[in-house]
């Protein structure tokens, strides 16, 4: 397995003095990389790639079900609540048949007075609710690629000065 780069002290570097010392990636994509003596046969150091974290995130989620299709599902971040209700009032509105001049100007007048006339068509099924889901942060996933990035450079300046004197 390798060991950590708090062990990859002074005797055990001085040790391969002269030896030949290679970084190795195992798997495609890689999962492992590693700094090895072919001189020792043996694993110098270890390392395994960060995997980005989910993060919980709060969007909203608008489906509708037309004949048990789900012929729209949408989803908008937090802030766009207007925007999200708008869109679910026009699209279930178009499934309902219902001109969007016979609709009340209000948002909220509006939208729960199509759910009520949802609720008599039995082939028909709307949502508009906030739901928690876990996310890949872009964000994370960067920094992933910066860590890496740096260790990568780390193992390189390690590899440039325990590379075998000639
Ligand atoms: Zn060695």
């Amino acid at each position: 397995m390798g060991i950590s780069p708090e062990q990859l002290d002074f005797e055990r570097i001085r040790g391969h003095v002269g030896h030949h010392v290679v970084a190795v990636t195992y798997g495609n994509p890689p999962v492992n990389a590693t700094l090895e003596c072919e001189t020792c046969g043996m694993v110098l150091y270890s390392a395994d790639p960060t995997t980005p974290a989910a993060q919980p995130a709060t969007i909203w989620q608008f489906t509708l079900v037309q004949g048990g299709v789900v012929v729209q599902q949408v989803l908008a971040g937090e802030p766009l609540e207007n925007e999200i209700t708008n869109l679910a009032i026009v699209e279930t509105a178009k499934a309902l048949g219902i001109p969007l001049g016979e609709l009340i100007s209000d948002q909220h007048d509006a939208w729960s007075e199509l759910l009520e006339t949802v609720r008599e068509h039995p082939d028909i099924t709307v949502s508009l609710s906030l739901i928690t889901v876990l996310q890949l942060e872009q964000k994370d996933a960067t920094n992933g690629n910066a860590h890496r990035r740096q260790a990568g450079l780390r193992a390189a300046a390690d590899r440039r000065r325990i590379r075998p004197r000639r």
